[in-house]
């Protein structure tokens, strides 16, 4: 069977398939002490809110699409999730101090147990349903999504209907071969992880995903979004064929790692990779990064249960910026929403994610969150030439009160008697707000980066990671390249630099326009440097 979506990360493979399964999850503690009871009780309506909110966009999606059946059966979860005894016998067991997640998961059971002993065929089945539902609340409670990945054990293709950054974040190295997921495009995050971490992907590929489910073996082709279940003897051996011609052709751009791009007019391109973690720091440097144009340090928040300390935050952001030495980091402060949840912090349901409380808007209201990541980043100055930068800002109100933010964080600091030196701090431009505003934002800034991925989604209207809006997907549209001619122009007059970190930076075809427009940076995947470095070079 062929599977066709968007090449969403380039490469090839054939392996085994793996199917992660929505499994029930281990509660991570039984007990919890009295002061613990009135919180926990929130935890858990907060979590039946968020679990109910996921289920109403399923059930929505499926009766658009015509899918009565199945929406029925997602009702029944909902019900079953809001379901007041369910609730009282949660509640009874908070109270005599089992955990949320313990308590939920030991009263689905007694649910199921009920439905199970039931002589009508249809209501005994339905405590499948019951157990699934009390997992998702108790995942939620947990933070975590239910992602069945613990069984990934050797090294395969990773089929699913879509991957959620901490998901991806979660995948031990070497494990994931490549990725193929139902809904998806380009610039959403599982992609973006997978350029970042050389994996071949193919997403979006749509419902054909489902008769793909149960294949042994699949072989994918990232470059050009195709993915073959059960292939045969040929087609493996093509696939092989095709891998050493993909290896030559690396091969062949080698020699640009490590080259200074310059246009042939003598423009100075400088080409820098976007990191989702220190470790991808000297495999980095290896690709011939000229410095890092975006460390998304979300995803240090996302691959694990609980919040990361100051230290260890610090720790992490040393690592990076003495890997880089003079080079220069630009750290971009937590920019969770949208489709990046922050396991160990309790997120309300919201109707619009994308459009929602994400990036500097949660910062600046959770300074517990914000100041720590503050002065981690600051501390971490000492190790190398950091900036920092801040994600979805829409005016310079916000702007100004991330910096005041900052000062405060390094004034504490310097009390303490902590040294510190300039830092610069810098501004995304991924709302067009920021982009029309871009005058006003340069006067505070020291640079600007253009997160292309936001937005083309923000300009547009058309959300990253729906499969169906492809044609709506790119930069190359001329209503996001008028804004990018603005901001360019913004920073030109303020005499700042200006760089791209969204997927758009790695582009070749893009490459020549963005520059043309004012461009003085490029960051992306570091897979992609060698070749942007040679894109630039020809121009
Ligand atoms: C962007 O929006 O272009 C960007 C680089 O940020 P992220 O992809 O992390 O949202
Ligand atoms: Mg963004």
């Amino acid at each position: 069977m062929k599977l066709t979506g968007v090449g969403a990360s380039e490469g090839l493979a054939v392996g085994p398939a793996f199917v992660p399964q929505t499994g029930r999850p281990e509660p991570e503690r039984n007990h919890i002490t009295e002061d613990e009871v009135e919180p926990g009780l929130q935890k858990f309506r907060n979590a039946v809110e968020a679990v109910v909110g996921g289920l109403s966009e399923t059930i929505d999606g499926l009766r658009q699409s015509g899918n009565e059946d199945e929406a029925g059966i997602f009702e029944f979860h909902a019900e079953m999730a809001e379901d007041p005894e369910l609730a009282s016998a949660v509640e009874e067991r908070v109270k005599n101090l089992e955990s949320p997640e313990a308590a939920v998961l030991a009263a689905g059971e007694e649910y199921a147990a009920g439905f199970a002993a039931m002589d009508d065929e249809y209501l005994a089945a339905r405590a499948d349903d019951v157990r699934d539902v009390t997992g998702q609340i108790a995942a939620e409670l947990m933070g975590r999504a239910a992602s069945g990945f613990e069984a990934l054990q050797e090294p395969s293709v990773v089929l699913a209907k879509s991957l959620a950054p901490s998901d991806t974040a979660r995948i031990e190295k070497g494990l994931a071969l490549a990725f193929v997921t139902a809904e998806g495009s380009r610039t959403s995050h599982v992609s973006i992880m997978a350029r970042s971490m050389g994996i071949p992907a193919v997403v979006g590929v749509g419902s054909a995903l489902e008769g793909a489910l149960n294949a042994d073996t699949v072989a994918v082709d990232g470059t050009e979004g195709l993915a073959i279940t059960d292939p045969d003897r040929e087609t493996v051996a093509e696939f092989e064929k095709m891998s050493e011609a993909l290896a030559k052709e690396r091969a062949a751009l080698d020699e640009y790692r490590h080259v200074e791009a310059r246009t042939s007019d003598g423009r100075r391109i400088e080409v820098a990779a976007n990191l989702g973690s220190a470790s991808e720091a000297e495999d980095a440097l290896g690709w011939g990064a000229e410095g890092v144009g975006l460390f998304r340090t979300e995803f240090l928040f996302m691959e694990r249960d609980d919040l990361p300390s100051e230290d260890e935050q610090y720790d992490a952001y040393s690592a990076v910026a003495r890997a880089f030495g003079e080079k220069p980091v630009i750290v971009r402060t937590l920019d969770v929403g949208g489709d990046k949840d922050l396991p160990g912090v309790d997120q309300v349901h919201e109707d619009n994610p994308f459009l929602g409380w994400r990036g500097i808007r949660m910062s600046l209201d959770t300074p517990d969150l914000f100041e720590p990541q503050l002065r981690a980043i600051l501390r971490a100055t000492s190790h190398g030439n950091l900036k920092v930068m801040f994600p979805m800002v829409a005016d310079v109100e916000e702007l100004k009160a991330a910096k005041k933010m900052l000062e405060k964080a390094r004034a504490g600091l310097e009390e303490g008697g902590v040294e510190l030196g300039e830092v610069q701090t810098g501004v995304m431009i991924e709302t067009p707000a920021a982009a029309i505003c871009a005058t006003e934002l340069a006067k505070e800034s020291a640079f600007f980066s253009i997160g292309t991925n936001d937005l083309v989604q923000y300009t547009l209207a058309a959300d990253r990671g729906n499969e169906r809006l492809r044609r709506l997907q790119s930069a190359d549209h001329p209503a996001v390249l008028a804004l990018i001619r603005q901001a360019c122009e913004a920073a030109k007059k303020a005499n700042i630099p200006v760089g791209v970190c969204g997927e758009a930076a790695g582009e070749p075809e893009m490459i020549p326009k963005l520059i043309s427009l004012g461009v003085t940076e490029l960051s992306m995947g570091a897979p992609s440097i060698p070749r942007a470095k040679k894109v630039v070079s020809e121009l």
